[in-house]
């Protein structure tokens, strides 16, 4: 206390260390502001068709470089924006910037992540089409990323709005496919366009758990192949997934081994990996 009536004397109190600036509460505050103070970026990293080396889409992620925190994960923050609602109009914001940089991908499609709050209030469908209308891009060349756990939170409201958004012209993916608790017979009652393998699955494949890993997504490219759902790979981190992937006939892969996440990402500054 001494030392800080002597630096309250000197006028610097407020550099004192608060550690309540460097937890939840702080970074609350600071998200509050971020929309408006430009913090946030997207980085897009591209899902590719492999051996051809082709680019099929690119996904928009989303970053968060705070003025006062630095970067934070997406895996904090974006809890934090589903949390007080944020999350509708920032995830606004994603689909026109995505839409936007895609416009000039030269048909690469674009994907973008939605939050459950974004089907449950807000006008998703209204959001969509000015997203697509402001930038000119097709809405062939829009995917959309949902998750097991959001068609689960409200399957009526979802199924709804996901023929809508399907009718549009609009592609949906099943994200972290096989994390939640939807069985395969479930997804085919919407309209998805394909699913995403999560990386977990991905990840067993170059350990002693690979057969496990194998049998699972066997059952899923068979079941999507014969529903027409396309099936994207993601994490593809070594070139042994990326072999076994091959094997079991999944060619869309999404993975630092080819790519990870970056800022102004384009299809023209891809180079493909070697085979
Ligand atoms: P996701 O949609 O499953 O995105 C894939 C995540 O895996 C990304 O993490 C990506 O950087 C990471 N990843 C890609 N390849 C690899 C790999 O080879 N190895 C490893 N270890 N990771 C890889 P990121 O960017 O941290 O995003 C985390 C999650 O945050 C996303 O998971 C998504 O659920 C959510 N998210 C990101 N952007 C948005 C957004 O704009 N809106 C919403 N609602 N959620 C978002
Ligand atoms: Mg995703
Ligand atoms: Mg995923
Ligand atoms: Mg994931």
């Amino acid at each position: 206390t001494v030392a800080l009536q002597e630096a309250q004397r000197e006028g610097h109190a407020w550099r004192v260390y608060d550690p309540a600036q460097h937890t939840g509460p702080g970074l609350e505050q600071a998200l509050a502001t971020a929309l408006s103070n430009g913090e946030f970026e997207l980085h897009y990293q591209p899902v590719v068709d492999d051996p051809s080396g082709q680019v099929v889409s690119a996904e928009a992620l989303l970053r968060w470089n705070s003025a006062v925190h630095g970067p934070q994960s997406p895996a904090v923050f974006i809890p934090l924006l589903e949390r007080s609602g944020q999350i509708v109009r920032v995830g606004e914001w994603v689909l026109h910037e995505a839409c936007r940089a895609a416009a000039g991908w030269g048909g690469v499609r674009v994907a973008v992540n939605l939050s459950a709050l974004q089907f449950a209030s807000g006008d998703l469908i209204g959001t969509v089409r000015s997203a697509l209308d402001s930038s000119g891009l097709p809405p062939e060349q829009l995917e959309l990323e949902i998750t097991e756990s959001l068609m689960m939170q409200n399957p009526t409201r979802t199924a709804d709005l996901l023929d809508r958004l399907r009718s549009l012209g609009v592609g949906v993916m099943l994200d972290d496919f096989g994390t939640g608790y939807s069985s395969l017979s479930y997804i085919h009652h919407f309209a998805l366009s394909g699913v995403k393998i999560d990386r977990e699955f991905v990840r067993q494949l170059d350990t002693e758990t690979r057969a496990r890993g194998q049998v699972i997504i066997r059952a899923v490219v068979q079941i999507c192949g014969d529903l027409g759902l396309k099936v994207v790979a993601e994490g593809i981190e070594t070139q042994a997934q990326r072999e076994v992937l091959r094997e079991m006939s999944v060619s869309q892969m999404q993975g630092f081994l080819f790519a990870r996440p970056a800022l102004n990402w384009t299809p023209a500054s891809w180079l493909p990996l070697e085979h």
